[in-house]
């Protein structure tokens, strides 16, 4: 194993660690306001970090950044990190999206046990304790009821040169905001009818701070609290607050929440002051979002790839989501390494897709066996080998790993190889079969090509050619006759009939999301296809088994469709980087 790249975050945690500066810090194994956590013991925990995706889609190649990120951290630094379902939102949030993120978070390798504790936490369990909080701004005079309209509200919040409007409801008693509060909890009001906002200052240059909303009523159904709440807390009021109730030492966002820090701070502080939460307070960082040339990431795009049917699925191997890479072919060790050379960066930035790729070629190299398969096959016949005869060849199963042994398989008169290693007119530099030339079948014997055969359209229908006996890979004579092309082929009789779907990029542009392009604009219509391939015979493969067929690439048999019996493979990735130009 190689040692992580140092960067700014690990940076701060071991200047925190050094200073001691969350050693009185307080952990009663469940999340709570002060009284809770001053009942629990010293925090086992160095660093509490926390992945707070919100459950209202799937994990994408982003969220593995975070993830990497904040369980990374948390393992390297002996501490904990919690998976915190930020289910704030009532309307876009589904238990079937909860189940695959606690999925993907396994699969790429993680847990957010630590020591005794489960530390998998819903925000929407403290619904709560944020009403509570929010009655204590109201009575120290930090949040009042505001009836204006949505569209008042946001008129008189001001601009970036121009200083926001009090609320005429500003300054009304906080005995009143606290009954209203109530009230709309109980539920006599109607949507948009009337927020609680933070009193801060309507003048601030950060318009964050001028006087965020806090609470909203929404009359709809919560996947897990049920119609019991039609009041919702804002993100940027529940997210230091679930921190906090979590002991979470570090918050680590992406850069676009650098201007809700002081609002953050803010909230804690002022809970703080009262006794509500316990210091150490939480604090947040920012780093750089994951962006990626290729794909889109915001799951409102890739939900109208689905909706739109542009792909099979959220699943699809196209999809940047996590499940559509491990359907892809992508293993969770080949993400953590992608995520780790990327380190962690304070400037946004596109990174090329096939820094992505190398990490899973770098992956399989030593994992994948090697087998033979020929996606668009053409017959070749070995003119003087006789019929009815065969003879094994052997071939390691992966020349980095001699451990693992070798595959045997068998020669014969006819075999399968690629349509493309035969030319009747050999362009320049061409080194494979052409009348009078010269190759040697890989793990076999060299072959003269002696012509073809065509049908009434002259297409090539088969190659023939003659093999010379003394060259046989292995033996004394193989190196007897030099030759400069080296191809692979399938004995007809033996091979397997195998489905492999050929996957190529979704967009044709790197940037299809930038500006105000419509990323719907750029999709690439050749990015799938599905031949019948021929496949070396062996051991049944087994679903979601990688491999690397000889000169073509990294293929995985797909999890969904391929049985031993009948085996469907997907390519992952080429052998070589195809997309830099
Ligand atoms: P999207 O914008 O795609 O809808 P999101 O940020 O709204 O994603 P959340 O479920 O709220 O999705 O995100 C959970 C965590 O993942 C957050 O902490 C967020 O910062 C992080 N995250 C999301 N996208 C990226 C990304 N591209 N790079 C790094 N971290 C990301
Ligand atoms: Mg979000
Ligand atoms: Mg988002």
């Amino acid at each position: 194993p190689t040692t992580p790249p140092k960067h700014f975050l690990r940076t701060l945690i071991e200047n925190d660690l050094a200073k001691g500066r969350h050693a009185q810090k307080r952990w009663a194994g469940r999340p709570g306001p002060a009284h809770v956590q001053q009942a629990g013991q010293p925090d086992p925990a160095r660093i509490r970090t926390r992945f707070p995706p919100e459950p209202n889609g799937y994990l994408h190649l982003g969220h593995a950044k975070s993830i990497c990120l904040n369980f990374g951290l948390a393992i390297d630094y002996q501490g904990a990190c919690h998976l915190r379902f930020d289910d704030t939102n009532p309307e876009k949030e589904e238990t079937e999206y909860v189940e695959s993120i606690i999925d993907m978070v396994h699969w790429l390798g993680f847990d957010w046990r630590f020591q005794t504790e489960e530390n998998l936490y819903y925000a929407s369990d403290y619904f709560g304790y944020m009403y509570e909080f929010a009655h204590a701004l109201i009575s120290m005079g930090h949040a009042y009821v505001d009836e204006q309209s949505p569209d008042e509200i946001r008129a008189m919040r001001g601009t970036l040169t121009e200083k926001g409007t009090n609320s005429p409801w500003r300054d009304r008693p906080a005995a009143e905001s606290a009954a209203l509060l109530e009230e709309m909890r109980d539920g006599k009001h109607p949507d948009g009818s009337m927020v609680l906002r933070a009193k801060i200052d309507m003048a601030s240059p950060n318009i964050n701070l001028r006087d965020p909303i806090l609470y909203r009523i929404r009359h709809a159904a919560h996947h897990r609290t049920g119609t019991q709440w039609c009041i919702y807390p804002m993100y940027t009021f529940a997210h230091p607050l679930e921190d906090a109730l979590e002991g979470i030492t570090h918050s680590f966002c992406t850069l676009e929440f650098e201007d809700q820090r002081p609002f953050y701070d803010w909230v804690l502080e002022r809970l703080a002051e009262q006794g509500l939460l316990l210091r150490p307070l939480p604090n947040q960082y920012e780093f750089a979002r994951l962006n990626l040339s290729y794909i889109v990431t915001s799951k409102r795009k890739l939900r109208e790839l689905v909706a739109g049917g542009h792909v099979a699925g959220w699943d699809d191997p196209r999809m940047p989501t996590l499940v559509g890479l491990r359907r892809r072919g992508y293993t969770p060790a080949s993400i953590r390494l992608f995520c780790d050379r990327q380190g962690v960066s304070k400037s946004d930035s596109r990174i090329d897709y096939s820094l992505l790729e190398q990490a899973l070629r770098d992956d399989l190299d030593a994992k994948a066996e090697r087998r033979v398969a020929v996606l668009d096959p053409i017959k070749l016949v070995i003119t003087n080998y006789p019929e009815d005869h065969s003879e094994p060849c052997q071939a390691p199963r992966n020349p980095h790993e001699p451990t693992v042994g070798e595959r045997h398989f068998l020669f014969s008169r006819e075999l399968w190889i690629e349509r493309d290693d035969f030319r009747e007119e050999p362009p320049k530099k061409y080194f494979r079969l052409f009348p009078g030339n010269t190759v040697r079948l890989k793990y076999a014997y060299v072959v003269r090509c002696t012509g073809c055969v065509k049908d009434a359209d002259g297409n090539v229908i088969e190659v023939h050619a003659e093999y010379l006996p003394d060259t046989k890979s292995g033996t004394p004579g193989a190196d007897s006759v030099k030759v400069k092309g080296n191809i692979t082929w399938v004995s007809a009789a033996h091979g397997v009939r195998a489905e492999v779907r050929l996957y190529d990029r979704l967009f044709l542009d790197a940037q299809p999301d930038a500006g105000d392009k419509n990323f719907l604009d750029y999709i690439n219509p050749d990015s799938f296809r599905t031949v019948q391939a021929w496949l070396e015979p062996g051991a049944p493969v087994q679903p979601e088994s990688h491999w690397q067929f000889e000169r073509l690439g990294y293929f995985v048999a797909d999890r969904v469709d391929s049985t031993p019996e009948h085996p469907v493979f997907n390519r992952s990735a080429t052998l070589r980087d195809s997309w830099t130009k």
